[in-house]
């Protein structure tokens, strides 16, 4: 059946985005332990999420872990009818993005939140999510 088809492919999803780089798989690990990261260059100081293994800046390769924690103000989001292959079962969920003050955070709102409370402005904690399937994820919660 069609849905047979759909796990196989995303399977097949998980597996590339995850092993590509250690990178990634070190996010998946602090993911694991509760924390979600991003990456600081020592060298010039810009922060990048989604993580970077090179500063995007100054090209250099010393690059820190640090934690996104505290609250992060809602800067915009938009609800998504449609999904990338795999993440059909999902929809509709909104994505959004945090202003932390040095770096943003590009995710998802909570899907217990009604989107008539949700406003431009408000405080919001990024958090790790553990999905039914046994996967993780972050989500945007009310502060
Ligand atoms: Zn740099």
């Amino acid at each position: 059946m069609s849905e047979k088809k759909e796990d196989v492919r995303f399977g097949k999803f998980g597996t590339v985005s995850f092993t590509r780089t250690t990178r990634v798989n070190d996010f998946i690990d602090y993911l694991e332990n509760g924390k979600v990261m991003y990456t600081h260059c020592k060298t010039c100081g810009a922060n990048f999420f989604p993580p970077r293994a090179d500063c995007a800046g100054c090209l250099s390769s010393d690059m820190e872990w640090r934690e996104v924690s505290g609250t992060g103000k809602l800067v915009s989001y938009s609800e998504l009818q449609y999904a990338p292959v795999g993440f059909e079962k999902d929809v509709p969920y909104s994505i959004a993005m945090l202003d932390y003050g040095d770096y943003q955070v590009f995710g998802r709102l909570d899907k217990g939140l009604k989107l008539g409370d949700v406003k431009i402005g408000m405080m919001m904690t990024t958090v790790v999510n553990h999905l039914d399937n046994g996967q993780l994820n972050y989500i945007f919660k009310k502060a």
